[in-house]
């Protein structure tokens, strides 16, 4: 049974309501990155196995945009320090492309989620507070403000200080939303007063003047959303921790039962480094050790993104190694689930297409010569299976390009590599003979049918198969490794192969 539907079961067991919400949330302070999208991931899977087991569910990501700037991360420049503590929403695209701060972060996100075919019901924190939504929950906070902070003290071991509101208003002049004290409150008229470290008092409205404390605010969303299930990072579920305290107010303040937490592990970033250790590393939006879920997808198709972290259970944590791991588990993917992309697409390995792409030196018509040369009918007429091939070329482009090891790149040498062919002994030349002959005459030969040579040769020359094989890399890449070689043979022309081993054995 996949975990996602071992975990709907226990929700339906534990939990009767007419419809579940399962909820997401997260805050666009940087780029939304491939660890953020595991709580994506994880919902959905759980909304999905809730569905099928004919549960009435639905999935809501909140866009946490009214959160405040917590400080200028590496990425934005000096002006942005004067924007520090006011709400995302309210502050300029640092890019200038789109509407708001929070814009540029959310907008690629959503993109990517429409890439992976994720639906969900998306809200805005800064929406839902001017739209007036909050306004019970935070008029209850303000009244009860003295339970509130017992809560938060008995379960977090945190006092608060005498001034403390769970309210934190909107400055109107400094624009800060983490700056003002709450002097008093007019909850007939809906405003609180307040003084703010620039100086400033004034009045702001309960409708998008000001937002609840975070762990306040948390739990006023599960009433407010009726949300049922909610899967966060695990650093939120330490005892004490946010979600004891949002539990607590949830059921003690606002009378709604806290959902069904799925806390997950985090996915830890590992990166080779050429001739030193992996480096591993938490992902951070404000540390830049991440891979934003937008360029990930420019390397890797969405199924595999999705497989990737779907395929692991919430409470374990994944590394998550974009080099040749992801490509491992790509051929995991192929081998489990079926090909990518439509067609002749689909039936190409990505690990073939690797080598492929490469021979073809990026250019698309003659990489569809070179597919057809290593075997595959294409049907030209076909749009659907082009563009296909054309998408599925350019993950593999980008994957090359970003984080392909080096020794999986190589150049087919278009002029004789001749130094590197100094190398070569007798007997591998005279394996290389023995090849040149093979091809007299021959049209195309299979990978297969190469395999079968590189033994036979290797028997002939009474030599190990892998000298052979150095033999030929060298000859055609001018390096002493390479692609499979059965595939890399098979999908180069002929005469150009005949042509290149006489003249590397003539040298
Ligand atoms: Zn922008
Ligand atoms: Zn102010």
């Amino acid at each position: 049974m996949h975990w996602s539907e071992a975990i709907a079961r226990d929700i339906v067991a534990k939990r009767n309501v007419k419809q579940h919400v399962v909820a997401t949330g997260i805050t666009p302070s940087g780029d939304i990155h491939v660890g953020n999208l595991r709580e994506i991931i994880v919902a959905e899977a759980v909304h999905t196995a809730l569905v099928d087991l004919n549960v009435d569910a639905r999935l809501i990501y909140v866009a946490d945009t009214f959160d405040p700037l917590r400080r200028r991360y590496p990425f934005l420049p000096q002006e942005y320090e004067a924007h520090v503590g006011k709400p995302l929403s309210e502050i300029p695209d640092p890019y200038g492309c789109h509407p708001s701060y929070a814009d540029h972060f959310v907008q690629p996100f959503l993109d990517s989620l429409e890439i992976l075919g994720i639906e969900l019901e998306v809200f805005r924190a800064d929406a839902l507070y001017t739209s007036g939504r909050y306004v019970a929950t935070i008029k209850e906070a303000l009244a009860k403000k003295n339970d509130l902070a017992r809560i938060i003290t008995e379960v977090s071991g945190r006092d608060l200080p005498a001034d403390w509101s769970p309210f934190n208003p909107l400055c109107e002049r400094c624009g800060r939303i983490n700056a003002a004290k709450v002097t008093g409150y007019d909850l007939e008229q809906e405003v609180v007063y307040y003084t703010c470290a620039c100086g400033n008092t004034g009045v702001a409205s309960l409708r998008g003047g000001g937002k609840l404390a975070w762990r306040v605010d948390w739990a006023a969303r599960w009433q407010i959303l009726g949300v049922t299930v909610e899967p966060f990072g695990k650093d939120h579920a330490s005892p004490g921790g946010s979600f004891d305290t949002g539990k607590r107010i949830s059921e003690e303040l606002y009378n709604y039962p806290a959902p069904y937490p799925i806390p997950f592990e985090h996915i830890l970033l590992k990166l080779d480094k050429a001739g030193e250790k992996a480096t591993v590393t938490a992902m951070s939006s404000s540390r830049g050790t991440n891979i934003p879920v937008y360029q990930m997808l420019e390397a890797v198709p969405p199924e595999i993104l999705k497989y990737v972290i779907a395929r692991v259970w919430p409470d374990k944590h994944i590394e998550f190694n974009p080099g040749l791991p992801l490509l491992n588990l790509v051929d995991a993917y192929e081998r489990e689930v079926g090909g990518i992309g439509r067609g002749v697409a689909a039936a190409i390995p990505f690990r073939h297409l690797i080598t492929l792409v490469q021979i073809a030196r990026a250019d698309f018509t003659t990489l569809l010569e070179v597919i057809k040369r290593s075997g595959y009918e294409i049907h030209e007429a076909n749009e659907a299976e082009l563009v296909d091939i054309q998408q599925k070329a350019r993950y593999v482009e980008n994957w090359l390009r970003i984080y392909a090891p080096e020794h999986v790149k190589f150049e087919v040498q278009s002029e004789l590599p001749v130094e590197a062919i100094k190398q070569l002994s007798a007997t591998q030349k005279k394996a290389l003979a023995l090849f040149a002959q093979a091809l007299q005459g021959e049209t195309n030969l299979s990978a297969e049918e190469w395999h079968n040579i590189f033994y036979a040769v290797a028997a002939q020359v009474t030599a190990e198969v892998k000298e052979i094989f150095k033999a030929v890399y060298i000859a055609l890449l001018g390096k002493p490794s390479g692609p499979r070689a059965g595939w890399l043979l098979a999908s180069l022309d002929t005469d150009f192969l005949r042509t290149r081993f006489e003249a590397a054995v003539k040298l």
